[in-house]
């Protein structure tokens, strides 16, 4: 008998799991990590998972990256963390400028937090007081869009949609104006015109560029998100671009919105920034949003915000090798090769099967969407469970299976990826070769 169980116990016993019910947890088979290595986790048994959602979307090169792992130790060496508030620290400098020479925002400005909801957070507390600073009064309402999901501290989840069992938390949401979900092909020409309408309400419009990546890779065309920064520019409303899960090559593009052209006010980053090593989101905020915040020492203008752990030397120090190795390691390219070729895999072999609705890809952010013929049957919880069985590690969101492999995934792994998982949707939804 292996050490799966009693780990188990203990886990179970101790800690508590987000998003997971913990008096099932213990049955629920939890891949129990020992330790992760190149694309693989590795369970207390010695078990080996290929990791298709890269550790929830924040792996970008594997794990104990060579490289990655020497830039953590140099900077231990040289101090892990001092503060940001009212001093720097050298690293965090150079990640800065070297950031700066690739986001999509004018004359950037970067401040750093540890979460992706963080970073939101910073970004509609910006757009609120910018407005305030500039003397526009009325400017305090968000645009945000159907089935959006930007983090889950109140104001995130109060930008972002319901859903999620998240409903229970309405009551402190504050209201926001909210276009259709981008399953809806009106939904760039109806935000528009709410942005004219609202105009002067408007502190600021929220979007997830290109995917809704918790909405289950819901996809947007680049020609209507460029649109919408159109309409934004046009009346004089901020844009916020939330690349939390786009950013840093996972759609093909160092970031999402350089596909449709746009130069976004005000850009969150997380997830990928550090190749999923340590926790580290950024506000990214043009220089046209940065100046609004100048003015006398100690003044009003001054954002009063700030986190203990912003801009940590050791993330910093792993953010700052990891945009290096993007470039040397030529990651894009990966990214969009191995995409057509998981397009090919999935339009052959899942598209057309039985129990399939949709599949829906975009760089390396793919979604499998299920059907199944009854409420409650729980298929996209079964078919992963089937995957994780095989060894390669996979996560639904609902009925969606998410794909999310590391970006320097090889082609040997999509193809075992996709195998994996027609095996596992063939077991769980029964209308496999030998169904009836
Ligand atoms: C994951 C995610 C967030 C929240 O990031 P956390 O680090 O989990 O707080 C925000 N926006 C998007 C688009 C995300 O995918």
């Amino acid at each position: 008998m292996g050490q799966h169980d009693e780990w188990v116990a203990r886990d179970a016993a101790v800690v508590w799991h987000g998003f997971t019910q913990m008096s099932s947890y213990a049955e629920s088979s939890p891949v129990l990590v020992d330790r992760a290595e190149g694309h693989e986790v590795i369970d207390v048994d010695g078990r080996h998972y290929l990791d298709a959602i890269s550790s929830l979307w924040v792996t970008t090169l594997g794990h104990t990256v060579p490289e990655l792992d020497q830039a953590l130790t140099d900077q231990l060496a040289r101090g892990a963390h001092t503060t940001m508030l009212g001093n720097g620290n050298q690293i965090v400098v150079e990640l800065s400028e070297a950031l700066a020479r690739v986001v999509p925002v004018d004359e950037p400005h970067f401040l750093y937090a540890s979460d992706g909801a963080c970073a939101v957070e910073q970004a509609l507390k910006i757009a609120f007081q910018y407005w305030v600073n500039r003397g526009v009064t009325g400017r305090d309402r968000f645009l945000g869009f159907g089935g959006a999901y930007h983090g889950d501290t109140i104001g995130a989840l109060s930008v972002g949609d319901g859903g999620f069992g998240t409903t229970i938390f309405d009551p402190l949401r504050f209201p926001v104006l909210r276009a259709p979900n981008f399953a809806d092909p009106d939904c760039f020409p109806i935000a528009c015109t709410m942005v004219a309408e609202h105009a002067r309400e408007l502190a600021a419009v929220i979007v997830e560029p290109l995917v809704q990546g918790a909405a289950g890779m819901q996809l947007a065309s680049p020609a209507g998100l460029a649109s919408l920064a159109a309409a934004c520019r046009e009346h004089d409303v901020l844009l916020i671009c939330d690349e939390v899960a786009t950013g840093f090559g996972r759609t093909g593009t160092l970031f999402a919105s350089e596909q449709a052209a746009i130069r976004p006010d005000l850009l969150c980053l997380g997830k990928g920034l550090t190749a999923g090593y340590l926790p580290m989101s950024a506000t990214v905020a043009g220089g046209h949003v940065f100046a609004a915040f100048l003015g006398p020492d100690l003044s009003e203008r001054t954002l009063y915000h700030g986190h203990s752990y912003s801009g940590n030397a050791l993330a910093a120090a792993v953010a700052l090798r990891h945009l290096e190795l993007i470039d040397a390691y030529d990651v894009l390219a990966n990214v969009r090769a191995r995409s057509d070729e998981l397009r090919g895999l999935l339009d052959d072999r899942v598209v057309s099967r039985p129990g399939v609705a949709d599949v829906r890809l975009r760089g390396l952010m793919g979604g499998i969407e299920l059907a199944p013929p009854a409420e409650g049957l729980r298929w996209g919880r079964r078919v992963c469970a089937a995957a994780v069985e095989r060894g390669v590690l996979l996560r639904p969101l609902g009925d969606v299976v998410v794909l999310m492999p590391p970006l320097t995934v090889t082609s040997e792994e999509i193809h075992q990826i996709v195998h994996t998982l027609t095996e596992a949707i063939d077991e769980v939804t029964n209308f496999g070769a030998d169904a009836p």
